[in-house]
């Protein structure tokens, strides 16, 4: 595995090792740096009153792409940024409790979704005795998907601020977001 390159913000960095767990190296390298970790006084309350849906992906740097710092907003992750019903108990909770009025959801070319088998994942999940409520989520067209999830995040009255809800899909290679359009 290629190491990681040094971050520019002399913050820790971590190394694939047989040997030690990460979660054991992560310990070890919160370990004194507790003043840097510690935001005192930063409110819970999104700074930006907003709240990001992005893919899982290693390859979405959010915080660098969208402009954003700690105390921001609200990041919420899944397999293929898809408005799940989990992901909409988030945003409920972000807008509900937290106050955040504004939605950004991130899809991205390239993702592990895209073209995969829901049948053969069902048949894995099965295979092991599961029968999960939930679905894999695969998917064909990310545009369209990604305009699926802003129609159901739109007609979702879980969320009370639903009048700035926008898609944005990135390409890992280029760099390039775009924004897409819900379906009407
Ligand atoms: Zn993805």
């Amino acid at each position: 595995m290629r190491e990681e390159e040094a971050g520019a913000g002399g913050e820790q960095r971590l190394r694939s090792d047989a040997s030690m767990p990460m979660a054991d190296q992560m310990l070890e390298g919160a370990e004194g740096r507790a003043a840097e970790l510690a935001a005192p006084g930063l409110s819970p309350r999104p700074r930006l009153r907003i709240a990001v849906l992005a893919c899982m992906d290693t390859r979405i740097d959010l915080f660098p792409m969208l402009g954003l710092a700690r105390g921001d907003a609200h990041i919420i992750r899944n397999a293929g940024g898809l408005a799940t019903d989990d992901a909409i108990r988030s945003l409920s909770v972000s807008q509900r409790l937290l106050g955040t009025t504004e939605v950004v959801v991130v899809m991205h070319d390239g993702c592990g979704l895209h073209g995969a088998s829901e049948d053969e994942f069902a048949e894995g999940l099965a295979a092991d005795g599961v029968l999960p409520t939930w679905r894999l989520g695969a998917f064909d067209d990310v545009e369209q998907t990604l305009g699926h999830s802003l129609a159901r995040l739109r007609s979702s009255r879980e969320l009370p601020a639903r009048g700035q809800i926008r898609g944005f899909v990135f390409n890992p290679e280029t760099g390039g977001l775009r924004e897409v359009e819900a379906e009407s």
